[in-house]
């Protein structure tokens, strides 16, 4: 069947065993219902015109326009936990461009979508981003020189990237896969769900906005849930109390006296107090009061966890509640490269090979209202991840 779509679903009992190592409330009688649902997900049963005209046996090859693909995927809202939709017309598009499409369901509704190329079903390499953004959705817009919209830069500008650079790489003859993940934005569940799936993929490359740079390293993240507890008493009679308040705001100092380690290539350790709540009334010594903090990593978070725990001594509990590792990565020949401080899918998805990190657009607008691209990156993005692929190919 070259240059045909095969739609591969995953079984009943895979789907399940994917389903029920993320999702506690998963109960294994549904398994068959929850494949109904994937089937539905994908709309099998009313293929656009397209798809059945391909399956009559047309071999599409398509120049890909990625400023308009950028902005037809920016326009299906894909906030977290909303990425059915979005999974549902990728499948389609890479079904229609001649792909294997391979969708894993990740919780209800939710979906990865791995697409690779009938004649190479083994790439040894795969562009892969995720699907998902953070809110609020902004539908898309452009001027000469930019797309705007939620997503434009992350990720769905690399989306748009990524399949254009597969297409021309296709017309070489040279496969890559393609894979796109759900949940990056919030705990990476998609990255963890694929990492469950046999693949070969040799080299990974990972996109997330760094204005076309090749990073040489990840920040991890710690995020710290710090709880301090006291005895309520009228404000009147202080001594009768033990403010709640007062003990986590003196840990705060604390840790904010605290030295972190830096590195002169990757940068501080840096830590953000994000949110605190606590108390009842100006005339009521509080009993409890939390803090909410995140420390982006350069290191292994061990030592950290200790400093922070004995930092804080008796003056409130510590939880430690997410932990991403830092991650040194490999640069590609004389590429300029960068550091990236935020964090990506890619220590989830240790079994696809080694990683890269690259992608058009900044970080420094991404998650923000005016979040946007350049069309120039999403070209020089194309030529770059073809570079990449070809050269780590040794083609
Ligand atoms: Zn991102």
């Amino acid at each position: 069947m070259a240059g045909a779509a095969v739609l591969l679903w995953e079984t009943a009992g895979r789907t399940a065993a994917c389903f029920s190592a993320t999702t506690a409330a998963f109960h294994a009688g549904n398994a068959i219902s929850l494949c109904e649902r994937a089937l539905t997900f994908l709309d099998r049963s009313h293929p656009k015109p397209e798809f059945a005209e391909f399956r009559a046996g047309k071999v599409f090859s398509m120049r890909m326009d990625v400023v308009s693909f950028t902005r037809q995927l920016i326009d299906i809202e894909s906030t977290t936990g909303n990425e059915g939709p979005v999974g549902q017309f990728l499948a389609q598009e890479l079904g229609r461009l001649g792909y294997e499409v391979q969708v894993t369901v990740a919780e209800l509704g939710r979906a990865n979508v791995f697409a690779t190329s009938p004649q190479e079903p083994q790439s040894a390499v795969i562009f892969s981003t995720h699907m998902d953004t953070v809110p609020p959705y902004i539908p898309s817009s452009e001027d000469e020189q930019h797309i705007y919209g939620r997503g434009a830069c992350d990720a769905k500008g690399i989306i748009a990237v990524q399949v254009a650079a597969a297409e021309r790489l296709k017309q070489e003859g040279i496969y890559v896969g393609l894979l796109f993940v759900v949940g990056e934005e919030r705990d990476s569940l998609g990255a963890k769900v694929a990492n469950e799936q046999a693949n070969s993929c040799k080299f990974l490359i990972n996109g997330e906005p760094t204005e076309n740079r090749i990073a040489t390293a990840s920040k991890g993240a710690l995020r710290v849930e710090i709880t301090a507890s006291g005895r309520m008493a009228h404000s009147a009679y202080p001594e009768l109390g033990d403010s709640a308040i007062d003990k986590l705001v003196e840990a705060l100092h604390r840790l904010k006296r605290m030295q972190l380690p830096s590195d002169p290539e990757v940068g501080p350790c840096t830590m953000n107090v994000g949110v605190i709540e606590g108390g009842r009334a100006p005339n009521v010594i509080p009993d409890k009061a939390r803090a909410l903090l995140l420390f982006r990593l350069i290191g292994p978070s061990e030592p950290l966890r200790e400093q922070i725990v004995a930092t804080v001594g008796d003056l409130a509990k510590v939880d430690f509640t997410l932990d991403i590792p830092f991650v040194r990565l490999r640069t590609f020949e004389d590429l300029p490269t960068m550091v990236a401080a935020f964090t990506t899918d890619i220590p989830a998805l240790s079994n696809w090979g080694q990683p890269l990190l690259l992608g058009p657009g900044s970080i420094h607008v991404a998650h923000t209202e005016g979040e946007y691209v350049e069309k120039k990156q999403l070209h020089q993005a194309v030529d770059l991840y073809c570079g990449i692929a070809k050269k780590l190919m040794g083609k």
